[in-house]
Formats: structure tokens, C-alpha cells, sequence
């Protein structure tokens, strides 16, 4: 008998190895040696190597840290594209028990010095493309004593330390070996993309990585496994590419990476040159992708399955890719905090159903996934039934999911519930998002908290607005804020960038909308903008929206 916190038991014989992100390269070099990894790089170099090669450089990038007296724990940051480099970097930076900080090169560079500096990076790999953020960070950025710019270094940039990543790699002999790490310790940082107050940095263990990794590879989660030949369209320095190059790894899958050119054109072009089966993106990849196809009347043939997530899936999007390109649509939600956090595979049931039934279920935002799991609580906390009516607050917890924030944002109640318990006995993260969950485990979202729309002490989704607005003609982008009203509170506002050419047709756009939701939610006006302005991780930003049109004022009714 073992005695533990909840008294004497019996304890198991399994073998306690450690779930390390280190596990999953050398599986993949030693089982899926031959394997292709493709990548573009951010001069539009293609570059094909292996899981071999790959696993063979991470332990060049692990000994060249060494060197740098970079010791188990220390912060190394990479602002970079999805490429070869970036993926050599993940591997030999967790490898040696550093931990790796993705960091988002789109944010401003106030916050970028603020993550920089909340993180205490010691070495930062950048692209060539950003030497100049770079240059623009270094002097704000004391605790950085090497640059290693992924690429060729034309000329000096003056960074403290600045070297070349080949040069870098070349001045190491031979290959670190990676030592067997405590599973709990941690391997990767990623600041959120708050958009109001700093950003907060959610640091994930080995066993969360490997965890959430599994979960992305089985047939619920995303099913990648090593029949596949996988499209890395989420940015790696967003929520780890949504785990897919941990996962390609683990299954041995066929990996490209598209570097920095997502456009439409570029992405069906690796889809056709490589075999793609499967691919991952936020909605506006794809509903770029498919105004391409429409357009050009090509098609892609080898792509079985998207997973699309990040933000609201309009239905038009999924409608489109699965009647017109045969592609099936995954759609899921997740965040930072847990990567994937529900399931987008339909059950055998829901798959039966008549199509109209099955797509509304798919344009929700996922099914409860096994090991993230979720409840909907109303404003005193209380549970609200699963029956998909009950709106409230979505909380989650779960074996991977994020317990704090870095550096002691733990005891953070906006963030967590019984905060004042230790994180690994901790409550449920409260995840920001307003929705419903039904007697299937289905997530519908309405909003973000601060996105609410309250008319007469109701709430309007403006989510679904949204979707419903995509469907109109004309219509290429829309968005939905709340704006005081004097009689209601607040009423919905309907923003919309047309496509090139289109003019506004209202009594069309509302024609659209109308069947799809309560008349009582129909937007008060609607309003035509060149282009939506969207955050850093390329959503909607509701906040410089409403900031734009504080001033709007109602027509007369
Ligand atoms: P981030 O941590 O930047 O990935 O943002 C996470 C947030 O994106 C979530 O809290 C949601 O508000 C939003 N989000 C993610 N997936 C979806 C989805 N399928 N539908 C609607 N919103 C989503």
C-alpha cells in the first residue's frame, strides 16, 4: 500500500516515463526517418527535408543553446514564420528542458517589449523579415544577449550578439543529448492576445504538450495520424500551431509548412504540388481559399479535411467547402489556454441526419472533447442545464489546461474560479466566452463577455449576426457591435466590407439575415467599412470598432 493525499491505495505498475515533447521527434526520426517535411521560407525558398534531418538539427540547435549557456528553464523566444528553421527551433529548444516562447510578430512594438521583458528571454531566433522589429526591440530588451536571425544576415544589424542561424549551428561540433526531464516541467509560453490590459502568458508543461498533443491526433480531436500529408496554415507562433507540428511528429505525418504567403493562391498551390489531406486555419484563411477556387475554378481534390476554429465558422464557409470541394469541416474552439478545446467530428448519429439538421450542428463551435471539460455557469456561478438554452459563462478544465498565468497571475479571479486554491487543485478557467452547451456535449457561442450585446435586458449574438450577414450578397467580411440605445440599451450595429465592386444593398443584407434569427435582433443599420480591422491573431477587433463608431448615431425608426 502507497499512501497519498486521499489515503492508502494500491499503486499501479506501470512504468512512470515521462510524457516529454522530446519523446515525440525521436520517435518521429526513428520511426518516420524518410518522412517528408516541406517548408517555404520567408525568402520563398523551398526547402524538403525529413523527420530525420529535422530530429538530426534540433540536436544542433540544442547544443548551440548549450553553448550559449542556455540551462534547463531559461526563456528562448522565436519570432518567426512556420518554416523548417522554426520547427528545428521548437525541438532543440524544449529538448534541453528551455523553454520555447513563441512570439506573435503582428502585435505592436509596445507589447511585444512588454512580453520580451515579462518573459526574461535570454536568446531570440528571428526571421530576416523582422531584423528590423528586431532592431527596434533590442535597446528595450536587456535580458536578450543573442539575436540568431533564421536566415543569412547580409549585413550587421547591430543586435546584441547577432549571428546567422547556420553560423550559429556550424560553431557547435556534434549534437546535444537530451536529458530525461520531469514531465511537469515547463516547455512552452505563449502570450494571449488580450485585447484589453497586458498580455498573459500561459505556460504549458511537457505532459500538458504531449497530452494535448494526443488528444489533437486522435479521431475526435483532429485525427492526424500518419496517412496524412498536413498543412501547417496556423501560424506556430499562435497557440503552437494549434499543437499540428507536435502532432505531425507523433504520427509521422507528411508536414509543409507555408511560411509567411498565406494567401489564397500560394496555399492551393501547396495543397495541389504536395498531396495535401489535411489542413488547419481560422475562417478567414478559408473563406479566402474559397473565393480563390470560385474565381479560378480550380479545385482541390486531395484535401479530405479542414479543421476551423479560432473564431465562428459561418455556415456559408462550411456549406461551400463541403457541397462544392468535397472537403469535410471540423469546426472546433480552443484558445490559448488549451489549444484544442472541443471536438469537430460528427457522431455516427449526427452524420445520419438529414443535412439541414447535421450542418447546424457543425456550425456550432464543437462537441465536449474528452479531456477539456466544460460547464456553463449564469452570473452568480451557478450551473445552467445542458440544454443548449442555458446562456452563460464557459467554463473549462481539464489535464492540460492552463492552471495560471506566468509569473503569478494565479490568484486572478477574473481568470480562474477558487483561485485561492493551489493551480493543480484549482477550479475552472473561466474562459471569457458566453454560450450554451446541450445534452450532446454541443458548445453554441454567442460572444466574448465583452462583446455582448444586451437589448432590453436580452442578449443578441452577435456572432450569429454575423454568420447571417456572410450569407447576403455583396458581402465579403461582417461584423457586430453593441452601441447605446436610448430606449434599448444597447443595438446591434452591422458592419460590413463588400467585395470589390458590390455596392450596399440593405433590404437584401437584412433579407438574409431575417430568416436566420429573432426579428428582434435585426441590426438597427447597417454600415459599409473598406476593411474590418482585425487583432493580431487576425480576429475582429470589436474594440477599435466601437471605439470608431462611439459617435454612430441610430436612424430614425
Ligand atoms: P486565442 O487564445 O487567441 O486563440 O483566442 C481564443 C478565443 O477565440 C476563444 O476564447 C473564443 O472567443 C474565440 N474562438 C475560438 N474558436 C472559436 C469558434 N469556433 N467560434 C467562435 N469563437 C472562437
Amino acid at each position: 500500500m502507497t499512501t497519498g493525499d486521499s489515503g492508502p491505495f494500491l499503486a499501479g505498475n506501470t512504468m512512470d516515463r515521462p510524457l516529454l515533447v522530446s519523446t515525440l521527434i525521436s520517435y518521429a526520426s526513428r520511426s518516420h526517418a524518410n518522412t517528408d517535411v516541406v517548408a517555404v521560407d520567408s525568402a520563398g525558398i523551398t526547402t524538403r527535408s525529413t523527420w530525420g534531418e529535422v530530429g538530426e538539427r534540433a540536436r544542433r540547435v540544442s547544443a548551440a543553446l548549450v553553448a550559449d549557456g542556455i540551462r534547463p528553464g531559461d526563456r528562448v523566444a522565436t519570432i518567426a514564420w512556420n518554416d523548417h528553421r522554426h520547427l528545428e527551433a521548437y525541438y532543440g529548444i524544449c529538448g534541453i528542458g528551455a523553454v520555447l516562447h513563441t512570439v506573435n510578430p503582428r502585435l505592436h512594438d509596445d507589447q511585444l517589449a512588454y512580453i520580451l521583458n515579462d518573459a526574461a528571454d535570454s536568446v531570440v531566433l528571428v526571421d530576416p523579415s523582422f531584423v528590423e522589429i528586431a532592431a527596434r526591440l533590442a535597446p528595450r530588451t536587456p535580458s536578450v544577449r543573442r539575436w540568431v536571425v533564421l536566415g543569412h544576415l547580409d549585413s550587421p544589424v547591430g543586435l546584441r550578439g547577432e549571428i546567422a542561424y547556420e553560423d550559429w549551428l556550424d560553431a557547435v561540433p556534434g549534437r546535444a543529448t537530451w536529458p530525461e526531464l520531469d514531465e511537469r516541467a515547463a516547455a512552452t509560453l505563449c502570450y494571449t492576445s488580450g485585447t484589453t490590459g497586458n498580455p498573459k502568458g500561459v505556460l504549458q508543461s511537457h505532459r500538458s504538450i504531449v497530452l494535448q498533443t494526443w488528444a489533437c491526433c486522435t479521431g475526435d480531436g483532429h485525427d492526424v495520424h500518419s496517412g496524412h500529408a498536413v498543412l501547417g496554415a496556423v501560424p506556430m507562433f499562435h497557440v503552437n500551431g494549434w499543437a499540428l507540428p507536435f502532432a505531425t511528429a507523433m504520427s509521422g505525418a507528411k508536414l509543409v509548412l507555408p511560411g509567411p504567403d498565406l494567401s489564397p493562391e500560394a496555399l492551393v498551390n501547396l495543397i495541389e504540388a504536395e498531396d495535401i489531406t489535411f489542413s488547419a486555419g481560422v475562417p478567414t484563411i478559408w473563406l479566402g481559399v474559397v473565393q480563390y477556387l470560385q474565381a479560378t475554378g480550380r479545385t482541390v481534390p486531395t484535401l479530405g479535411k479542414v479543421a476551423v476554429g479560432g473564431s465562428a465558422a459561418p455556415r456559408v464557409l462550411i456549406d461551400t467547402l463541403e457541397d462544392d470541394y468535397g472537403v469535410t469541416v471540423s469546426h472546433v474552439w480552443g484558445m490559448t489556454e488549451m489549444t484544442q478545446g472541443t471536438s469537430g467530428r460528427l457522431t455516427h448519429r449526427v452524420e445520419r441526419m438529414e443535412r439541414d439538421h447535421m450542418r447546424a450542428r457543425q456550425a456550432k463551435a464543437g462537441r465536449e472533447l474528452y479531456g477539456i471539460e466544460l460547464r456553463v455557469v449564469d452570473e452568480e456561478g451557478a450551473d445552467l442545464p445542458r440544454d443548449g438554452h442555458g446562456v452563460g459563462e464557459i467554463h473549462a478544465r481539464g489535464p492540460w489546461m492552463c492552471g495560471a498565468y506566468y509569473r503569478g497571475a494565479h490568484a486572478d479571479p477574473d481568470a480562474f474560479t477558487d483561485s485561492h486554491l493551489p493551480e493543480a487543485e484549482g477550479g475552472w478557467l473561466r474562459t471569457g466566452d458566453v454560450g450554451a452547451l446541450d445534452s450532446e456535449g454541443y458548445l453554441t457561442l454567442t460572444d466574448r463577455s465583452k462583446d455582448v450585446i444586451k437589448s432590453g435586458g436580452e442578449w443578441i449574438s452577435s456572432i450569429e449576426l454575423e454568420n447571417a450577414a456572410l450569407g447576403a450578397p455583396g458581402v465579403a467580411a461582417a461584423a457586430v457591435i453593441g452601441l447605446p440605445h436610448e430606449r434599448w440599451g444597447e443595438r446591434p450595429l452591422l458592419i460590413i466590407e463588400l467585395f470589390e465592386g458590390a455596392t450596399l444593398d440593405h433590404a437584401a443584407v437584412l433579407h438574409a439575415i431575417g430568416p436566420r434569427v429573432a426579428s428582434w435582433w435585426l441590426p438597427d443599420d447597417i454600415v459599409v467599412i473598406d476593411t474590418i480591422p482585425l487583432t493580431g491573431t487576425g480576429k475582429i477587433d470589436k474594440k477599435a470598432l466601437r471605439t470608431s463608431y462611439s459617435g454612430h448615431v441610430w436612424p430614425q425608426s
